[in-house]
């Protein structure tokens, strides 16, 4: 986040696409919905992605409901879901019928940063729920855009907040940093 009087658009444009490490960049997200392996992908949806892949979660032919539709998570959010062959609903705050697209979904992503919003008759028996929602109450404490507690003995399987994204994310902005410093001694041999 930028102070207000900052233009963000003005911002990324000077970084190079090379060392854009969260995938900002028209370039990246040019590359990202090409389904173009060489490019950065944002970090967050990067960090879903893996944890699908970690735990054998089948996406091609499922479908996925993504909840937000923000350029850091929403948009990327699909775009990989979609490039992993799942059928992709992006929803957001003029979506009507809301409940039911969430309730169909084989796989759900909840990014719209609003505390508990997800609640149990919003999600079908037997769903992969991620939550990338981290919000923080007046006591001070984090949670999620999910209802954990609510939610969690209807789902196959359900991330935690904290304790789920959150640390893919910063690990995955390792990784895209490293691969960055590679492909730059690769530039340079
Ligand atoms: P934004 O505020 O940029 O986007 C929120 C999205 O949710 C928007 O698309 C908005 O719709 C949608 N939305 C808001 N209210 C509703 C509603 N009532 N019904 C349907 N859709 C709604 O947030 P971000 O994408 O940046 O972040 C989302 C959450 O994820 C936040 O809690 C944030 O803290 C967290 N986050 C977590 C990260 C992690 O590492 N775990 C990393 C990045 C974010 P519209 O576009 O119509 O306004």
């Amino acid at each position: 986040p930028l102070p207000k009087h900052i233009d963000t658009n003005k911002i990324l444009e000077k970084i190079s696409p090379q060392k854009d490490v969260d995938g900002f960049s028209a370039i990246n997200v040019g590359k990202l919905t090409s389904g173009l392996a060489d490019g950065f992908v944002p970090c967050t949806p990067l960090g879903v992605m893996r944890l699908l892949e970690e735990y054998s979660v089948q996406i091609a032919g499922k479908n996925a409901v993504v909840l937000g539709r923000s350029n850091i998570v929403g948009k990327p959010m699909a775009s990989l879901l979609l490039n992993a062959d799942a059928t992709v609903t992006i929803a957001h705050s003029k979506t009507k019928n809301l409940k039911q697209l969430c309730a169909d979904a084989d796989i759900l992503v909840a990014a719209v940063g609003r505390t508990h919003f997800v609640n149990a008759d919003m999600v079908k028996e037997g769903a992969v729920v991620i939550d990338v929602g981290i919000n923080r109450g007046e006591d001070g404490k984090l949670r999620g855009d999910v209802d954990f507690d609510a939610v969690a003995p209807k789902c196959s399987l359900i991330t935690p907040v904290p304790g789920g994204v959150g640390p893919m994310t910063i690990a995955m902005l390792l990784s895209n940093t490293i691969k960055s410093a590679k492909n730059r001694l690769k530039q340079r041999a």
